[in-house]
């Protein structure tokens, strides 16, 4: 768990490695509600099996709400992010967490052969970083009290 490792081995160890995604003809509140039921931030839009945009909490918060709008009348497509800024499989930690910061976003979907394969969130990789933290310290622990094996 370093900052080193690829983006493939984060998502090798998710519990659920889910595209999770959207029509760009769906409701805004469709796409809200999908979110609230996955208990995630963003969702893919995707026509086609084409990666078309990337819609999140701050779209709608930004887009739908602050403008007055109705999330029952707007459609995904009026309000996505587009185009999207993805990684590759190859692609390591560190680097991806670069270019979050970069562009001041927090979701990444990893695409291979042009099929988005998952996403990760700043939170994956932040509980990846701080996974491997806690596996060090353990492994000092056992270096100090004489447990490390000689
Ligand atoms: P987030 O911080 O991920 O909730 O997103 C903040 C803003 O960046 C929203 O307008 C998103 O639509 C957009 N966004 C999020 N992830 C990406 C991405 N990978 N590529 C392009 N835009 C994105």
């Amino acid at each position: 768990m370093k900052l080193s490792d690829t983006i493939a081995t984060v998502l090798g160890a998710k519990e659920h490695n889910l595209v999770l995604h959207v029509a760009p003809d769906q409701s805004v509140y469709e796409a809200i509600e999908k979110m609230a039921e996955y208990g995630v931030g963003a969702l893919l839009v995707i026509s086609n099996g084409r990666l078309l945009g990337i819609l999140s909490e701050r779209d709608y918060a930004r887009k739908v709400i602050l403008m007055g709008h109705s999330s029952k009348e707007t459609r995904v497509s009026q309000i996505m992010t587009t185009p999207v800024v993805y990684v590759a499989p190859e692609n390591s930690v560190d680097e991806c967490m670069a270019i979050m910061t970069r562009h001041r976003f927090r979701h990444l979907p990893v695409v291979r052969d042009d099929r988005v394969i998952g996403v990760v969130s700043i939170g994956d990789l932040v509980k990846w970083i701080i996974d491997g933290q806690a596996k060090t310290i353990q492994e000092l622990e056992g270096y100090i009290s004489g447990g490390y094996p000689r």
